[in-house]
């Protein structure tokens, strides 16, 4: 492995990882592979407020389910570790301390309902409050404080925070690799807090920190971060790290399926489809999300479909194995506009693995569906269903859905081909029809396609017609796989049952 490229994932366990989230680690993923580095995952949990329990074991199993895999983690370990942000108070603090006796950040010790109340002072007076240079000195900081009182103050154990000395007036370049360059004045920007009352730092100084003593070479992640990119730069300047800072892409955004917005984690419900790539169960109905793997998504199909969101090879190809994607992937390919999500072309890649599929693997992920329904048969029956119906599906569940007739008897049969195929005066020859296939020995596919066909002529009638009658009959739709496939597969005594049923219906519908 390459020790040069160090190329990390970064999330924070605050829920479930949108598919967003799995986007950025793929692109992460695929630019290590690319570069022959290592791909690592940092927890970043300094927020104990948002921190949700289950949410770290979800990332892994997302990723581990995508494919993705770690070379670095909290549970893999690594030269760099720990890798839970929460394990690293003491790191942060020395470096904290570090910035302090520099000058380059400074104690605060406004009080919560102090900041309150002067952003509702400024907000009276149609003002933004931004703690930052121009208003630091009437704040209650050791930059406004004597340093007896500050010493005094910490002493006695007065809570404070650690905000950064933005300086004054300096420009602040961002070489970004998707956007280009991107300018900041440092007037825009406010003093951040970098280290909480509780200790703990915030994202800020924790990511910078940890990006460089973890060696990372690149930062890609989404684009609502570019802005905090600013306050990073000046990070990397306080401590001295400008010259071995990581290189920064941000992702465009993934888009509302009608390309206003956003894609939020409650759109899945909104437009029908996952948002997720697992489920996330919770108590509250309106919490609990399915997954891409429960809808019944393959997850090369879903690594193929984020991988293009965003990002395209240059050339027409569209189906890539993740090995592909690998060899194929260049940050500089990665677009500046958002990218619309589109369901159904998710599909459409879904389609393009689900033909290529083995068999009794789907039949193994299908099994739990097909028994939530009340199926029973046997592991060969079954494959052999998915065997027939995969490449008229998009969605593993589909097989089961679509397919309901290989495990019960038909619901509904299609009025129109009904109506067309079914004249009174072919019942004798469907009649005959049926005392074939009662005589019939060897039910194999291919002999009932010799023998039925060789009837069909026989008695001068319409290929089309009977077969159509005898697929109805069978399945209810002229949509489905090889009819005399199906046949063989439900077993002579299932057809023969199907057929009486269906003449009667047949009849029924005409009269
Ligand atoms: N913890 C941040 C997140 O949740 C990481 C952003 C970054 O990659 O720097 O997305």
């Amino acid at each position: 492995m390459d020790n040069n490229f160090r190329v990390r994932f970064a999330p924070s366990p605050t829920g479930a990882l949108h598919i967003g989230g799995i986007r950025t680690a793929l692109y992460n993923y695929l630019l290590a592979k690319k570069l022959g580095g290592a791909f690592i995952l940092r927890i970043e949990d300094t927020d104990q407020g948002r921190y949700v329990a289950g949410a770290e074991d979800y990332i892994v199993e997302a990723l581990e389910w995508c494919g993705l895999e770690l070379d670095e983690s909290p549970k893999i370990g690594g030269t760099y570790g720990p890798y839970r942000q929460s394990e690293r108070k003491a790191i942060y603090q020395k470096y904290v301390d570090q910035l302090l006796a520099s000058g380059k950040a400074y104690y605060a010790f406004d009080s919560a309902e102090s900041l309150t109340e002067k952003r509702a002072a400024y907000e009276a007076e149609k003002k933004t409050f931004k703690y930052d240079a121009s208003i630091r000195s009437e704040m209650d900081n050791s930059l406004s404080l004597s340093e007896t009182e500050v010493q005094s103050r910490l002493e006695r154990g007065t809570p404070f925070t650690v905000r950064l000395r933005v300086p004054i007036d300096e420009n602040i370049i961002i070489q970004d690799q998707v956007r280009g360059s991107v300018s900041f004045s440092s007037k825009e920007l406010d003093d951040k807090i970098l280290m909480k009352a509780d200790g703990m730092p915030t994202y800020h100084l924790a990511n910078v920190v940890d990006d460089h003593l973890m060696k990372i070479s690149h930062v890609i992640r989404g684009e609502e971060w570019l802005s905090s990119t600013a306050h990073h730069i000046l990070l990397y300047r306080a401590f001295g790290w400008e010259d071995t800072m990581p290189q920064f892409a941000h992702l465009p955004l993934i888009l509302k399926p009608n390309g206003k917005g956003k894609l939020s984690k409650r759109d899945g419900a909104k437009f029908g489809f996952p948002v997720f790539p697992l489920s996330w169960e919770t108590e509250k109905a309106e919490d609990s999300f399915e997954g891409f793997r429960e809808y019944g998504f393959l997850p090369e199909a879903l690594i193929n479909f984020l991988a293009f969101l965003g990002w395209n090879p240059g050339t027409e190809q569209e189906i890539f194995s993740m090995q592909e994607l690998v060899e194929a992937f260049t940050v500089e390919n990665i677009g500046k506009s958002g990218a619309r999500f589109d369901i159904d072309k998710g599909k459409w890649f879904n389609q393009q693995y689900l033909v290529h599929s083995d068999d009794k693997d789907l039949a193994a992920s299908i099994r739990p569906y097909a028994a939530e329904k009340g199926y029973k048969v046997t592991d060969d029956y079954l494959t052999q269903v998915c065997g027939m119906m995969k490449a008229r599906v998009s969605i593993i569940p589909e097989i089961v859905d679509k397919g309901y007739y290989f495990f019960e008897p038909v619901k509904t049969y299609e009025a129109k081909p009904v109506r067309k195929n079914w004249k009174p005066e072919l019942r004798p020859a469907f009649d005959d029809l049926l005392l074939l296939l009662t005589n019939l020995e060897d039910f194999s596919a291919a002999n009932l396609d010799q023998k039925v066909k060789q009837f069909i002529q026989d008695r001068g009638l319409r290929m089309g017609n009977v077969l159509q009658i005898f697929r109805l009959s069978i399945s209810g739709t002229l949509k489905g796989p090889s009819v005399f496939d199906m046949a063989a597969l439900l077993g002579k005594e299932e057809v023969l049952k199907r057929f009486e049923r269906a003449y009667l219906a047949f009849e029924e519908m005409m009269s």
